[in-house]
């Protein structure tokens, strides 16, 4: 936790005498890094606790009698997320049953000691915990996967895989929702990306707060912590003495999310309202009328919702089982679907297959 908070030194009031702006009585410990006010810790603890609150009511995140998830990594957002949402839901009676949902990416050294912490929260705060494994689910562990197609592409199967693995284990476990430890930062970063990427659709849809899912067969999912600053997030965990687990993936590539990531932190330095800012352009761009956008289906395999004849993850896991492991590595859909089906393939399709290295 030292190592986290050494980026954001000029939050920890410790030698100035300052009193708190909040209570005018204690003595501030910390400096928003959202707002800039001094404050103590009690009454940090509230502020943020309360803007948390806050989102969930302004945006009917949840109804009296639901079953909650909280897909949780043992990382500092999932577990802030779960000893908040713990809180809110007894100081606001919002009547959740509330559950950990984990997904075991099959990491040796990394995701196996953090499900170590989340099988200590679910201890310290009392709820019950359903653990999905890549292995049992799709017969393939991100050690395996990497073994197979390096470290390049890892990240695009692990996060598909990890998409449908949720949804999975929500099923499982029968809730109503699944609430993600996204904060303000990573919604802000996702903007970035989209608009350097030109990804229209997922511009549109990346800054929802939750997804309205009604009829495609999918849990709905919504993002409580959306406003909260990632250096708030921190300084929440470490004041509380939260149990969680701050070590990076080993195979951590994601070259282009890290670029974002810096680039935003570069802009946070000088303009701490930047992640809000962008996040409020992401909330009001609207596209052009007759700007074609892609239809959700239903994946013809496995039934999951997809905009292609297969979904991403069937592709992937074909690509994997054929010792194809670059198949679904871009945007070729016809060409995957009739690999994965077997069809006969055209001159042009078999001169592309080679250039793509598939
Ligand atoms: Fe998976 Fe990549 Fe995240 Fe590691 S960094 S958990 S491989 S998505
Ligand atoms: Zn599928």
């Amino acid at each position: 936790m030292e190592d986290e908070l050494s980026y954001t030194p000029d939050c920890l009031n410790a030698k100035m005498p300052v009193q708190c702006s909040s209570c005018v009585e204690k003595r501030a410990m910390l400096k928003r890094p959202k707002t800039g006010h001094s404050l103590c810790k009690e009454c940090f603890f509230w502020a943020f606790e309360e803007e948390v609150h806050q989102t969930i009511v302004a945006a009917n995140l949840f109804k009296p009698g639901e079953t909650v998830g909280i897909a949780a990594s043992g990382g500092k957002d999932s577990t802030v997320l779960a000893h908040v949402m713990k809180l809110l839901n007894e100081r606001y009676s919002y009547g959740l049953e509330l559950m950990l949902l984990s997904v075991d990416e099959g990491i040796t050294g990394y995701r196996d000691d953090s499900l170590e912490t989340v099988k200590r929260n679910q201890q310290q705060y009392g709820l019950p915990l359903k653990i999905v494994s890549y292995e049992e689910l799709y017969g393939w562990s991100m050690d395996a996967i990497v073994k197979q197609v390096g470290l390049k592409n890892n990240c695009t199967f692990c996060g598909v895989f990890r998409r449908q693995a949720l949804d999975r284990g929500a099923v499982m476990l029968k809730v109503d929702k699944i609430c993600t430890g996204h904060n303000a930062d990573d919604v802000a970063e996702t903007v970035l990306m989209n608009v350097l990427r030109g990804d229209i659709a997922r511009l549109r849809r990346c800054t929802a707060i939750s997804t309205n899912s009604e009829g495609d067969g999918v849990v709905p999912r919504c993002k409580p912590l959306k406003y909260a600053y990632e250096k708030e997030i921190v300084l929440y965990a470490y004041f509380k003495k939260l149990d969680y687990f701050s070590t990076e993936c080993i195979y951590s590539p994601n070259a282009y999310r890290g670029y974002a990531r810096t680039f935003l932190k570069d802009l946070e330095s000088i303009r701490s309202s930047a992640i809000i800012d962008i996040i409020h352009s992401g909330e009001t761009l609207s596209i052009r009328e007759g700007v074609k956008m892609p239809v959700q289906g239903t994946c013809s395999k496995c039934g999951y919702i997809s905009s292609q004849m297969l979904c991403k993850s069937c592709v992937l896991l074909e690509g994997l089982n054929r010792g194809l492991p670059k198949l679904g590595i871009g945007k070729h859909h016809r060409l995957h679907n009739k690999i994965v089906n077997n069809e006969p393939l055209t001159e042009k399709e078999e001169s592309k297959l080679k250039v793509l290295d598939i």
